[in-house]
């Protein structure tokens, strides 16, 4: 007998008595055999056995993927209440003006056949997502037809609308709600911006805000704090951006302290009159 040969070569497979197993789960360290270790979503390199892989805790990406696949997000919303104003837009201008060689004609149909496109992207199909950035050129060229300026300025006034769409054609959340394949990377970024402790990033942007608007400082320092408590590096996965709340919370600090600085003459005669009138 040779004591070189490690006892956890011959091991069986926790699943699978009759095979041995060739390695261990990166979360329970149970041993597992070629068939049962399973690769994760976002955390390459690590091997993990078939229960484990399947806790949402673990498969965490997974999970946040299932979450959201198929369900209206916050843009489809959007566009489904712009078509329902639209709609109701063109139905006024008809009652109004009427049909005719007019202006009024022209816009309501416009906005009528835009329409479709909007309670397509509402229902989810697949073609709506490349029709809605086609509305904003759509306008363009029509305008361009109908008035005498140059085009490039009338594509310029469509700008913000073509890069709406843009951004919404291109928004992971919604992908998801239209069932489109999206990357690890794209849904950890997902993951990053809703799950990973949201409220520490609502502290720092309060804070710079209350660069501007002073108000806003007391509300960065508690957004904060509480941000603070909802760290979790333990958790599967971590919750963290501390530095998001901590940032914030200086940030009010600091605004706060020159505001009372600025404001000390003030401040001082309200508490003394407060005072005088306890006495
Ligand atoms: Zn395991
Ligand atoms: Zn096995």
């Amino acid at each position: 007998m040779s004591l070189e040969v490690p006892v956890s070569a011959a091991v069986p497979c926790v699943a699978h008595p009759e095979v041995l197993a060739g390695g261990t789960c990166s979360r329970c360290g149970g041993f597992m055999c070629a068939a049962c270790s399973t690769a994760v979503l976002g955390l390459e390199g690590q091997r993990f056995c078939a229960a484990c892989a399947a806790r949402p805790d673990v498969n965490y990406l997974e999970a946040l993927r299932q979450r959201f696949w198929g369900r209206r997000d916050g843009w489809t919303w959007t566009v489904g209440f712009v078509t329902l104003l639209l709609c109701v837009g063109a139905i006024a201008c008809f009652v109004a003006w009427g049909l005719g060689p007019t202006w009024h004609t022209l816009l309501a149909v416009l906005m009528l056949a835009a329409a479709p496109v909007g309670v397509a992207f509402f229902l989810g199909k697949p073609w709506a997502r490349h029709a809605l950035l086609l509305p904003p050129l759509v306008m363009a060229w029509v305008m361009w037809t109908q008035v005498s300026q140059p085009l490039w300025f009338l594509l310029l006034c469509a700008s913000p609308g073509m890069l709406v769409a843009w951004g919404i054609h291109r928004d992971v959340r919604n992908q998801l709600f239209f069932q489109r394949p999206v990357t690890a990377k794209a849904l950890r970024v997902l993951w990053d911006r809703r799950l990973n402790n949201p409220l520490a990033r609502q502290a720092l942007r309060l804070g710079v805000n209350a660069v501007l608007m002073p108000l806003l400082a007391p509300f960065a320092v508690i957004f904060g704090a509480v941000a603070l408590t909802r760290v979790d590096l333990k958790a599967s996965p971590p919750i963290d951006r501390r530095g998001y709340a901590i940032g914030g919370m200086l940030l009010g600090i600091v605004i706060l302290s020159a505001w009372g600085y600025v404001l000390r003459a003030p401040l001082r005669d309200i508490a003394r009159w407060l005072m005088s009138r306890e006495g």
